[in-house]
């Protein structure tokens, strides 16, 4: 009923897609990466279909992870940026939180709090990406800092790699290699691997992963990749044709006319625009599904609505299923015609956009049901 434009989460292949992760790192644990709204996907949900396997969550501050408490999720969650102020560090405490550390400023922070219970730190080491992180000069010393205080428990050491995605790039492996010099004294789990790391650099095997767009479904990596390919597509993003017109050679499409026909075309109006998360700048001839078949968007892409190229559709009416990414056609395929990459596809779609949800288990629910 309505407006047709609609996200379609799929957990079975975000099931599929987490234990790839696990999979490919020989078992590693994971911390399964639902920071941003689980990429636009609904951490709540997603976060419970898969409670029952994960070993923990990582999201990227603590109103996430509020939220996910509130919820009933009991898994270990992880503050990825760390606290911002030192109030949040009470409710990390009772909401029994992982907390990243990225600085010696919040480390000042934590010794001068007055926390009664232990809290778990995963300490991060700017090892080049220069974004958050100790340097490794620094690394050793504010590692037993840590350890000396009666606030910390369990300290995990991590850094995050900046191009990952390039297999050939050699950054990674200087970043591995500058990690590994600055933790050769330190007795204490490891974490560096994101996707790309997971899947395609095994020197980046720690004692934790931390994989987040594959577990969506898209690949990290501009090239086909054996096991990346193994990914299924988590959201399908989907509409319909809800009008249909037959131009004239010379005819012009949308605002500002950027497409001219240059031959007689049939041209449907889908109910998807830029304000449910399709972005504006998709190039005139952007790949997109319609009544099963390929075809391409025409034109600018409006608020509420995009054209497509119905010439060449079988059965093309009114009605017609539109989709715009899924697994028939992946966000990462898409994404490139947009000068973007499918985090931002993901993350963009708007809440005008329905969500359904396809094969939630009853285990899931069943078990929040005894949780709530
Ligand atoms: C977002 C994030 C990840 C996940 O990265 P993907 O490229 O989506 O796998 C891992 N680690 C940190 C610190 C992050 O911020």
């Amino acid at each position: 009923m309505g407006r047709a434009a609609t996200a379609t989460i799929n957990f079975d292949a975000l099931r599929h897609n987490y234990r790839l992760a696990k999979q490919a790192s020989g078992n590693r644990k994971a911390v399964a990466i639902i920071k941003a709204d689980a990429y636009g996907h609904g951490a709540v949900i997603v976060a419970k279909a898969l409670s029952a396997e994960a070993d923990a969550f990582g999201v990227a501050c603590i109103e996430e992870a509020i939220e996910l408490r509130q919820e009933g999720i009991k898994n270990p969650i992880l503050l990825l940026e760390g606290f911002f102020t030192k109030d949040e560090l009470e409710t990390i405490s009772n909401l029994n939180l992982w907390t990243a550390i990225h600085s010696l400023e919040q480390i000042n922070i934590l010794a001068n709090s007055a926390l009664k219970k232990h809290i778990n730190v995963w300490l991060k080491m700017d090892t080049g990406m220069h974004r958050l992180g100790i340097e490794p000069e620094l690394y050793e010393l504010a590692f037993h800092k840590l350890k000396a205080l009666r606030q910390v428990n369990e300290v995990v050491l991590m850094s995050h790699f900046s191009s990952a995605d390039d297999i050939l790039c050699v950054d990674t492996k200087k970043q591995i290699h500058v990690f590994e010099r600055a933790t050769k004294n330190i007795n204490a789990p490891k974490s560096l691997a994101n996707s790309a790391g997971t899947l395609g650099h095994e020197s980046s095997h720690k004692d934790w992963q931390r994989p987040g767009i594959m577990l969506y479904g898209a690949t990290p990596f501009a090239t086909p990749h054996p096991i990346a390919d193994q990914l299924q597509s988590v959201m399908t993003l989907s509409s319909e044709v809800i009008a249909i017109h037959h131009l004239k050679k010379g005819d012009g499409v949308g605002y500002s006319k950027t497409y001219i026909c240059d031959q007689n075309t049939k041209v449907g109006t889908v109910a998807m625009g830029y304000a449910d998360g399709y972005p504006r700048h998709a190039k005139n001839g952007t790949p997109v599904i319609v009544n099963g078949q390929r075809t391409k968007i025409l034109g600018r892409v409006s608020m509420d609505m995009l054209a497509v190229d119905l010439t060449h559709i079988q059965g093309a009416a009114v009605g017609n299923t539109v989709v715009l990414w899924g697994p028939d056609l992946p966000a990462s395929e898409v994404a490139p015609y947009c000068d973007t990459i499918p985090y931002t596809l993901f993350t963009g779609v708007t809440r005008r956009v329905h969500k359904e949800y396809k094969n939630i288990l009853n285990r899931d629910v069943n078990a929040f049901r005894k949780a709530g």
